[in-house]
């Protein structure tokens, strides 16, 4: 039995009129696809830039090197729990009774000391879930894709080193 006989072929042959329309469409769109193509390819649109010359802007929420401002970390390890690789290093100890009280800036206290804040930035995805549960939102995420490194130990950041407020410092002038 042939095959439109048993109904599974259903389409009818195209008209004349049907078959030049379908050329004239594939026409129209390739020339759309590579009117697009050209304006790279001849440079009247650039694609590339300069690097290191020229940097590129990211916007303001984009995911890149992690910042904690530890000042206003309670240590309340929420970041650490909920960052799937495990790559948050946090170690808190209870301040004493009697010493002296601190807070966050947005006022909540700060019971523990921290005395290890550690990100290893060679092992994170950057897919922000330590920032969104952060309740203090101390930790955040910057717009600094250049930390490059020669060894892969030299990307865990101790954000307890001076160095690293001062990085953040030279970001915030830029
Ligand atoms: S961005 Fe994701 S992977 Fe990176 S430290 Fe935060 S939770 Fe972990
Ligand atoms: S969630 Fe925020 S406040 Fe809690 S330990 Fe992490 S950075 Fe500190």
């Amino acid at each position: 039995m042939k095959l439109q006989e048993m109904g599974e072929i259903t389409e009818s042959p195209l008209t004349f009129k049907q078959y030049f329309t379908n050329i004239l469409d594939a026409v129209r769109s390739t020339y759309k696809g590579m009117k697009i193509t050209l304006k790279y390819v001849y440079g009247v649109k650039e694609v590339t830039i300069q690097y290191p010359e020229e940097k590129e802007v990211l916007p303001l929420n984009s995911r890149s090197r992690l910042f904690n401002d530890v000042e206003n970390c309670i240590a309340c390890m929420q970041c650490s729990t909920a960052c799937p690789v495990s790559c948050i290093y946090i170690s808190a100890v209870k301040r004493e009774k009697d010493a002296p009280k601190v807070k966050t800036s947005s006022g909540q206290a700060i019971r523990l000391d921290l005395t290890m804040y550690t990100i290893d930035e060679a092992l994170c995805c950057y897919c922000g879930l330590c920032t969104t549960v952060c309740p203090t939102e101390c930790l955040t995420h910057t717009s600094d894709y250049e930390y490059s490194q020669y060894v892969v130990d030299s990307m865990k950041y101790d954000y307890l080193a001076p160095e690293v407020r001062v990085w953040r410092n030279r970001l915030l002038k830029k």
